[in-house]
């Protein structure tokens, strides 16, 4: 199998924002082999300096309805009283709100507007060895017996954190920094008293996201 000039590994939001942005900078031809089709289903935030790099990319508008647009963050303790609240996005200073958006609908949208442009996206291709060695070019060696190899290639390493790419072309080995954080969200009523709406909450039923 021959490749295009450019390859990247990982269709998240690197490796597409990545082939849309140069695309529209240089025009140049990409192909994207991606582990998984489906989308993950949990939500995400975002800030407005993603959302202008979305915007670049043509995708904010197409999905720019379905999202939650906020500016402020608050932070309670356990008695529902504020410690402080930050502002985490502004239309007035920053021509943006912060959103809370289902993961899936941008990772949806990313490809399906990479698709529209005529990048290709190998779906199902989950990439176990580079090898540099030959040498006419690059060899991409997937898990499914396939391998891609070209001439003339950039490969961009855009597979996440667990990057098979970095390990395969250096020794740079990742570490757990021992750091955890935990995020949740609920669909909650509107109260007034923060500790009897979490009462409420909780024998409520209503569902956690
Ligand atoms: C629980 C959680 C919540 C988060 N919440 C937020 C948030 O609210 N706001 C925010 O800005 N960031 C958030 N992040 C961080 C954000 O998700 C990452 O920074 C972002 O997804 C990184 O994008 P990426 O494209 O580099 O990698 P990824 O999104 O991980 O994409 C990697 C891609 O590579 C593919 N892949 C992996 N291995 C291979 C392989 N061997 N061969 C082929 N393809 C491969 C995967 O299928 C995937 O398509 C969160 C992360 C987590 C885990």
């Amino acid at each position: 199998m021959l490749a295009s000039n450019v390859i990247i590994i990982g269709a998240g939001l690197a490796g597409v924002t990545l082939a849309l942005c140069l695309k529209k900078q240089h025009g140049i031809s990409y192909s994207i082999y991606k582990l998984r089709p489906s989308p993950d289903e949990c939500r995400t935030h975002t800030s407005p300096n993603v959302l202008r790099v979305l915007q670049y990319v043509s995708v904010y508008d197409k999905i720019r309805t379905q999202v939650y647009n906020y500016e402020e963050v608050g932070m309670n303790n356990a008695s529902g009283q504020q410690l402080a609240t930050f502002l985490i996005g502004s239309e007035k200073l920053y021509h943006l709100y912060s959103i809370r958006v289902h993961r899936k609908i941008v990772q949806l949208k990313l490809p399906g507007e990479a698709e529209e442009q005529g990048i290709a996206i190998h779906y199902g291709m989950k990439l176990i060895d580079v090898n540099e060695d030959n040498v006419s070019g690059v060899e991409l060696i997937f898990e499914n017996g396939i391998t891609v190899a070209a001439d003339f290639v950039f490969v961009v390493g855009a597979d996440g954190v667990h990057s098979r790419t970095r390990s395969a072309v250096s020794n740079t080995a990742h570490k757990y920094s021992g750091l955890l954080g935990v995020t949740s969200m609920s669909r909650r009523p509107t109260y007034t008293n923060e500790r009897k709406g979490l009462r409420e909450l909780a024998s409520s039923g209503l569902e956690y996201l």
